[in-house]
Formats: C-alpha cells, sequence, structure tokens
C-alpha cells in the first residue's frame, strides 16, 4: 500500500510524484510508456505571457506563479537527478511583420511590464541586431530577456531519474480501472493486478476520463488537440533564443536547442486521437517558419511529430479533488502544460500532503463542471 498512485507519466504526473516525493509521501506512478504522450512531443516554451492571459486573471496568476516557480524546480531537480533539464532563460523574442501585430505587441509589453514581467519594445532593426537570420520584413518585436524554454524530453528523463532515486516506483502498465469502494482505494492493471493507494491522482492527459471504473461525471471529457510539430537541425544555430511570431493571422514558434535543433511548432487540429502526420501540416509550418527565417530551408530534416494536447471542456486545467474522496485530476493543461508543471505538482502535492486546496488552483477545481 502505497500513499499515491499516479495514473499518467506524463509532464505533469512525473512532476506530481517528485514533489510528492519531496514531500514525504511514498509514491507508484503506472504509464504503459512513460513520457510518450504530449509531453514528448512539446517545444517546452516558456513565455512570459500571451494574449490569451490578459483577460484571463486566474490562468494567468497561475501562469505567472508557474513562472516564478520555474528555476528553482528545474534547480532542485537537477540536482535531485544528476541530469540537466535544459533549461535556457535566454529571453523570448515576439516578431512581428504587420503594423496591426507590432500594435498588439506593444499592448502586451505594457500589459507584461504592469505585471513585473521584464520586457522591451524592439524596431524590426533591433530584432535583426538580436537575431540576425529574421527575415528582412520583421517589423518590431517584443523581448522578454528573463524568459525562455525548456527540453521537455530532457526534463522528463531527469524526473524519471529523481523519482526512482527518491524511492518512487514507476510501473511500466496500462490503468485498466480505478478501484473506488466509497473512495479511491488504487487501479487495476491491464494484467489483472492491483495496485493500491491511500490516493489516486489521475494524470492520463487525453486519456484520463477513458480509463474504467470512474462514475459518470467524476472526470469531465478530456478532449485531443493534435499538434504537429517539425524538429530541424541547424549547425551553426540560426536562433539564439526560442521565437514567437504572426505570419498571417497564426502563431508560430521557433526554439532552439543547445545540440542545434530547432523546433517548429505546432498545428492546432481538432482530429479526435488520429496522430498521423500530414502534408498540410508540414506545408503549413515549414512555410510559416521560412517567412520568419528564410534561411531555414537549407537546414536538416530531423524529426516530424504529433501530440495530442489535454484540453478540458473549457480550456483551462482541471487540478484537485473529485467528487470521490481521495481521487484528484491534474489535467487539461491543453497548450501550456510544461509551463505549468511545476505550479501543478506544487499544488496537487499540497492537496495530497494537507488535504486543503490552495487559493491560487481553486478556480481550476474539476468539480467546476458539475
Ligand atoms: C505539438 C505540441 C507542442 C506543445 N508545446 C508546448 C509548449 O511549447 N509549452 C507548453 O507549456 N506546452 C506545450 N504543449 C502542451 C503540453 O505538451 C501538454 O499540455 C502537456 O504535455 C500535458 O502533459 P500531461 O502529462 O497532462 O499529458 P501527456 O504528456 O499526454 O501524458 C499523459 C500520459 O498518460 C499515459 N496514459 C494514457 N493512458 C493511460 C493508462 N490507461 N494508464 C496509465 N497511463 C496512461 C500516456 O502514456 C502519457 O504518458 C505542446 C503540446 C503539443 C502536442
Amino acid at each position: 500500500m502505497t500513499d499515491v498512485v499516479i495514473a499518467g507519466a506524463g509532464v505533469i504526473g512525473l512532476a506530481t510524484a517528485w514533489q510528492s516525493l519531496v514531500a514525504g509521501l511514498t509514491v507508484t506512478i503506472v504509464d504503459p510508456a512513460p513520457a510518450s504522450g504530449a509531453s514528448h512531443a512539446s517545444a517546452g516554451m516558456l513565455p512570459p505571457l500571451n494574449e490569451l492571459l490578459v483577460n484571463d486573471e486566474p490562468l494567468l496568476r497561475l501562469c505567472l506563479a508557474s513562472r516564478e516557480r520555474y528555476r528553482s524546480f528545474v534547480a532542485e531537480l537537477e540536482e535531485d537527478s544528476g541530469m540537466s533539464a535544459g533549461f535556457r532563460g535566454d529571453g523570448v523574442l515576439d516578431v512581428a511583420f504587420t503594423a496591426g501585430d507590432v500594435a498588439a505587441l506593444d499592448a502586451l509589453g505594457r500589459f507584461a511590464r504592469s505585471r513585473g514581467i521584464r520586457c522591451e519594445p524592439l524596431s524590426g532593426e533591433g530584432c535583426r541586431d538580436l537575431e540576425p537570420s529574421l527575415a528582412p520584413s520583421v517589423a518590431g518585436g517584443l523581448l522578454a530577456p528573463d524568459d525562455g524554454a525548456v527540453n521537455p524530453r530532457q526534463l522528463n528523463a531527469a524526473l524519471l531519474a529523481a523519482i526512482r532515486r527518491r524511492g518512487g516506483e514507476v510501473r511500466q502498465a496500462e490503468v485498466t480501472e480505478v478501484l473506488l469502494g466509497g473512495r479511491a482505494e488504487g487501479v487495476r492493471l491491464r494484467d489483472g493486478e492491483t495496485v493500491r493507494g491511500d490516493r489516486v491522482v489521475l494524470a492520463a492527459g487525453c486519456w484520463t476520463h477513458r480509463l474504467g471504473g470512474l462514475p459518470a461525471g467524476t472526470v469531465p471529457e478530456v478532449r485531443p488537440v493534435k499538434g504537429q510539430i517539425l524538429r530541424l537541425h541547424a549547425d551553426p544555430p540560426l536562433l539564439g533564443r526560442a521565437t514567437r511570431a504572426t505570419v498571417d493571422g497564426s502563431a508560430v514558434y521557433l526554439v532552439p536547442r543547445g545540440d542545434g535543433e530547432l523546433v517548429v511548432g505546432a498545428t492546432y487540429e481538432e482530429a479526435g486521437y488520429d496522430t498521423t502526420t500530414t502534408v498540410a501540416g508540414l506545408t503549413e509550418l515549414l512555410g510559416k517558419a521560412q517567412r520568419v527565417l528564410p534561411g531555414c530551408g537549407r537546414l536538416g530534416f530531423a524529426e516530424f511529430g504529433t501530440g495530442l494536447r489535454p484540453g478540458s471542456p473549457d480550456d483551462q486545467p482541471m487540478i484537485g479533488h473529485t467528487a470521490v474522496p481521495g481521487l484528484l485530476l491534474a489535467t487539461g493543461h491543453f497548450r501550456i502544460g510544461v509551463q505549468l508543471a511545476p505550479i501543478t505538482a506544487d499544488a496537487v502535492t499540497a492537496m495530497l500532503v494537507t488535504g486543503d486546496t490552495p487559493e491560487l488552483v481553486k478556480p481550476f477545481s474539476p468539480l467546476r463542471f458539475r
């Protein structure tokens, strides 16, 4: 019997498992293919803000708290695991091509500064001084010098190592049923074996509501939102920092890694559980990347893949207690799960230790859909 059983070892389940172990709980985390879901596909961008957050105070506060926590989370994880999490805090650059998009960036910058985020508006020339490979048509930009990106594959590997070092059990198995007897009691695995726990956290991304044994309405549907994402190889690197742009009304981001990888993301598609890569997806990403970085046509092709973002009914995270005692949810992080992993892990751990829900995550209670 363990204190906590976690179903799903994506970045959310893994971060929660690690922080629960740090807090002194015993943990078993179960996943047929740990770190293979959205968290494996993810670009790992950690921008300070986006335009959607400006009018969403609760989510903005959650994002800012996770941003505040990121560096210490990574430092503690690297110490615990002995591995790099691939974090870089060398800035996020937003660039714009039209006067309207430059004005929108200026407004975003003013809002960011009002919330204590350092950022500075740049002319097109200023952007190219920083990033000489940017297109001559870039008309302006916004630099957030304290923000950056993390390599989710390295982050997940470090989390798995830290969990094992702290004595957490990682079971490579599929959860077929959540065991409930008035309260959460554990999970059943595909081979019939049971894993007993005092509390159960469901963190299986867009597969969470499909776990067996859940009474109707306990877990709201988690919608898969397909993202196709491209990895190029740039040696020497074409970009020095994570860069976002709006191209013809929709966003693209380019994230350079230390090993020469350049990640170009991503499509947003409501396509159910389909994970095929398509010519249309590739064309969209390459077209946008070339608008931002005209020289990227000569780069090598490293990987083209997909991931399924977990979208809740209102596209906001679901963090906290369900109507079943001892059964908690940590999912629905949609397109910002890597960004929100530290604060989610801290909040769920606090709930597991004290039973109380931290103020910050109260708006994200799964019970809001009842
Ligand atoms: C293309 C793309 C780009 C993205 N870019 C960013 C970004 O730049 N920044 C950012 O913050 N976020 C980004 N995201 C979003 C982010 O990746 C997700 O929000 C986050 O990874 C969700 O993590 P998760 O642990 O909830 O889900 P997942 O990573 O999907 O993990 C769920 C896990 O549950 C497991 N599972 C499934 N069924 C079962 C079962 N029956 N039993 C046990 N386990 C099971 C799966 O194997 C999987 O490992 C991106 C997503 C995509 C797809």
